[in-house]
């Protein structure tokens, strides 16, 4: 089986992950902070927190914003359910935004609609919005920025797919244009630690409460203290907090692989721009590319016209997969979950994702994907939608 998405692991990994293996601090040691450096440089950022996973991060990011209960928090329905879950697990409401369609992204003309809207109703208006940098590709950030200024919301960019992708002149994690942005280093994504997120800011404030907050909300900073030290042993919670540390074997893995990051993403452009001409005069359209981003390419997604195929979607998926070629479809629409439907989101209410999600399908692209199995991954599809 030819899978969508698999890890890199060198001897180089091996080896610095060994050395860590052998050494005083298997957490909390130097590799963490080496490794938030090393990414605060990769994306010219003040600040980066590596935690035990994205949602972590995510969680953490609006813990730090103060979303709580009687806020909410929009985000696109295109998206793993983490992105929404992290909300709800503040005691939040969740609400989404359509996407536009030839990009699978949160729609800012339709997140502007929305807000202009809410507002003339008297609703309520979003205490954080959401992005989703679907498949690597950012969002239209600064057109974002500019409502976030006019409707007074935080952005916290969900970049769990672009480590490594660009928006505008910056690399995505930069946060020019939002409050804080998380990675993901699952190993199905661009770079791994095995499990592992990370969160990044310019922001001071926000900085000092993830950290905070990553680790049971206690802290041995006199500054941070409000009552007086006993001792040399002495620390204080604060605030409620969880244990979202990562490990320094997770950290030694993450940096090793970052010094790869750049060569990872061109690897997928190369396999992409192949997979583009090979489809070029064939009834499935690949999601566009903005001229303003380089993504990062996590996914290769295309939507089939099921009309001009005469298949089903679901045909074609499991004549793939007989074929031995691991597709896989991102994302079901997160309100036509059960868990969001017992909250009282409805098939239809998104109109747009659930359209793109009924023709979607996500084929195999990883930089160990050689361009002969690419090559049988064309040939297939090709004979699934004949
Ligand atoms: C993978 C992913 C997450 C969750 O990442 P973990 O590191 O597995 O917690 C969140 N959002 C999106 C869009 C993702 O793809």
């Amino acid at each position: 089986m030819i899978p969508y998405g698999r890890q890199d692991i060198t001897a180089e990994d091996i080896a610095r992950v060994g050395e860590i293996l052998n050494s005083d601090f298997l957490t909390q040691g130097p590799a963490v902070p080496a490794f938030e450096k090393a990414m605060t440089e990769q994306c010219g950022t003040r600040h980066a927190m590596a935690v035990n996973s994205a949602t972590s991060a995510l969680h953490l990011a609006c813990r730090a914003l103060g979303v709580g209960a009687g806020d909410v928090v929009w985000t696109s329905p295109i998206t793993f359910v983490a992105t929404a879950n992290v909300a709800r697990m503040c005691g939040a409401e969740v609400d989404f935004v359509d996407i536009d369609p030839d990009t699978a992204n949160m729609s800012v003309p339709a997140l502007a609609e929305k807000l202009s809207r809410t507002a003339k109703m008297g609703g309520r208006l979003p205490k954080v919005v959401m992005p989703v940098h679907f498949g690597g590709q950012s969002c239209d950030m600064a057109a974002l920025a500019t409502l976030a200024q006019e409707y007074e919301f935080a952005v916290i960019e969900d970049a769990s797919h672009a480590v490594g992708g660009r928006y505008r002149d910056r690399p995505v994690g930069a946060c020019a244009y939002s409050d804080i942005t998380v990675f993901s280093f699952h190993p199905v994504k661009i770079i791994t630690t095995g499990e592992g997120g990370m969160a990044l800011t310019n922001r001071d404030d926000l900085a000092e409460k993830m950290t905070l907050l990553r680790s049971h909300g206690v802290t041995r900073d006199p500054a941070q203290m409000t009552g007086k030290s006993d001792g040399p042993w002495y620390y204080e919670q604060v605030d409620l907090g969880y244990n979202y540390r990562m490990t320094d074997v997770q950290a030694a893995l993450g940096l090793s692989q970052l010094a790869r990051l750049e060569d990872y993403v061109r690897r997928r452009h190369v396999l992409a721009a192949r997979y583009d001409v090979a489809f070029r005069d064939l009834p499935l359209a690949p999601l566009r590319q903005d001229s303003d981003v380089y993504s990062a390419y996590h996914l290769y997604v295309v939507r089939l016209d099921l009309d001009q195929i005469g298949k089903s979607r679901r045909a074609v998926f499991e004549r793939l997969k007989e074929r031995g070629i691991g597709v896989n479809v991102h994302y079901i629409p997160v309100h036509t979950q059960p868990y969001y439907r017992a909250l009282g989101f409805e098939q239809g209410d998104f109109p747009l994702a659930e359209a793109y999600y009924a023709r979607a399908i996500t084929l195999p692209l990883y930089p160990a994907l050689t361009e002969e199995a690419q090559d049988k991954v064309i040939r297939s599809v090709k004979d699934a939608i004949s």
